[in-house]
């Protein structure tokens, strides 16, 4: 009790303090400009702006031009990033420029989805589709926010600058490209992650391993290993897993592996199916374990990890192998979501524990196997020591296999960590109270953003504490009522930090 007062009194101060007189701007978002959000947020849908597809990215970067200036904003094109400015009112000379970050790209999408992920479906409340929550949701929101402020608002210090970047879901090069030719705002609030304020992002890492070895047959195990591929993205809880067995010794073989298998519980929220078809002298026996997709960092308790779940019901039915010996480090390191079978348990006070994703297993040119494992690092352990514990627990468990493995991966990401009781965190918090009546805690995301690249700058919203967040998830959606109530927490919040005295050493408390 005594905890939950001292947050809950702060809290109540913050939100007394005297704010812009918003009311009118709510309402004239209410009135006139609510209306537009569902529409505009499916035609952009459309758009499958997914890495690779420059077509859609271009005929994109019109829409948006041609959106944003009927809006009555100045758009300027950046390369890699679009500018949408709503200059201060005296003009943008000398005015500092508040800056709102999002991306226009999306995450894959594979064929489980239950609608066409790009048509922009409205149902239920609800608008879906890829991109929906992550990240053109708050693109939409942030436009039609920067217009309630623009018709209805006070007079702005500010200059408000949307960036609309463009391949924060691959490369993730548009921001450290952005600013080799063009200067940071000069505070940025980055709207691609939770509400009310994400005062930690762990640091974000790959970890490969690699394996040339054949499968070997034995004569209890009279099969080869013909197919083995899992999961869409290191970033994607991998929803899906097939295995295809191909036995020298006919078909009697796997019918008897077919009925062990299928005896066998399976990890929950997973379902396998089995598919035995004569080959030639041979015949082969495909299994497909299907699970549930979901954001790896965000997310991952909302996902259901079809690889490790096919790892475990194939736990001693391999014979030896690289394939064998990649699904056993796929059953230890995926033993929980938070790097137990890695070594990593150390909890953080303020982070808690690591977030581990057994992301992907794909054939390699040449017949090898690459395993892909996704792991969010809190600042207990990352980088070039996280890269050093992992080859240890690597080498270890080759060792004890009396196998080897190709070690690899990418550990260059930090965690980013600002004060909770910086100046700034607690004006966010006090906009997000007025505009919901809501007190939540300020968050730590598993997920990095574009606050990592952009200096000053902080993840805020714009997806809702309590719900799962369905971002790079199969039908990807969002409630109707969540992108109003959003809207209305950064009209708050442009108020605020736009039309007010600019904040002075915002990240100091
Ligand atoms: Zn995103």
């Amino acid at each position: 009790m005594r905890m939950l007062l001292s947050l809950m009194i702060p809290s109540l101060l913050w939100a007394a303090q005297p704010a812009q007189p918003t009311r009118p701007v709510h309402d004239h978002y209410d009135r006139r400009l609510a209306p537009r959000m569902v529409p505009l947020l499916s035609e952009v849908i459309r758009f499958p702006t997914v890495a690779g597809n420059a077509k859609a990215w271009a005929d994109q970067k019109t829409w948006i031009q041609k959106l944003a200036k009927g809006l009555g904003f100045e758009v300027r094109d950046a390369g890699k990033v679009m500018e949408v400015d709503l200059p201060a009112t005296g003009g943008r000379d000398g005015a500092p420029v508040l800056g709102l970050l999002v991306h226009g790209d999306v995450q894959p999408v594979d064929d489980h989805w239950s609608i066409p992920p790009f048509s922009g479906t409205v149902k239920d409340g609800r608008v879906l589709g890829r991109g929906a929550a992550d990240d053109k949701g708050p693109m939409i929101q942030a436009l039609l926010a920067m217009k309630a402020l623009k018709e209805a608002g006070p007079t702005r210090a500010s200059t408000i600058r949307l960036l609309v970047g463009s391949d924060e879901e691959s490369t993730n090069t548009d921001i450290t490209d952005y600013l080799k030719a063009n200067r940071p705002p000069d505070l940025s609030l980055v709207l691609d992650s939770a509400f009310p304020v994400v005062v930690g992002e762990k640091a974000w890492n790959a970890l490969t391993l690699e394996t040339q070895r054949p499968t070997a047959p034995t004569a209890d195990r009279p099969w080869t290993v013909a197919a083995l591929e899992a999961g869409l993205a290191t970033s994607i809880v991998p929803d899906r897993a097939v295995i295809r067995l191909a036995s020298a010794a006919g078909k009697d073989p796997l019918v008897a592996l077919r009925k062990r298998l299928e005896r066998r519980p399976l990890d929950p929220g997973c379902r396998a199916a089995f598919s035995l078809t004569p080959e030639g002298a041979g015949a082969s026996l495909t299994i497909t374990v299907q699970g549930k997709a979901a954001h790896g960092g965000v997310n991952l308790e909302g996902g259901r990890n079809a690889l490790v779940a096919l790892a475990r019901l194939l736990d001693g039915e391999l014979p030896p192998g690289g394939a064998d010996d990649l699904l056993a480090f796929a059953r230890q390191a995926g033993g929980d979501l938070y790097g137990t079978g890695l070594g990593l348990t150390e909890p953080d006070p303020l982070w808690g524990r690591c977030a581990v994703n057994v992301a992907t297993l794909k054939p390699e040119a040449g017949g090898g196997l690459k395993l892909t494992l996704n792991i969010r690092a809190t600042p207990k352990r990352y980088g070039p020591a996280l890269e050093a514990h992992l080859r240890q627990v690597v080498s270890a468990f080759a060792a004890a296999r009396k196998t080897a493995f190709s070690f690899g991966g990418f550990f260059g990401d930090t965690p980013l960590a600002f004060d909770p009781q910086s100046r700034l965190v607690k004006r966010l918090m006090a906009d997000y109270e007025r505009a919901t009546g809501r007190v939540d805690q300020p968050a730590i995301s598993g997920g990095g953003t574009y606050a990592k690249r952009m200096p000053h700058a902080i993840a805020f919203g714009m997806w809702f504490p309590g719900r799962p967040y369905p971002g790079h998830d199969v039908d990807e959606q969002v409630p109707i009522e969540d992108l109003h109530r959003g809207a209305h927490v950064l009209i708050e919040t442009l108020a605020d930090l736009a039309c007010g005295e600019p904040l002075k050493e915002p990240f100091r408390p």
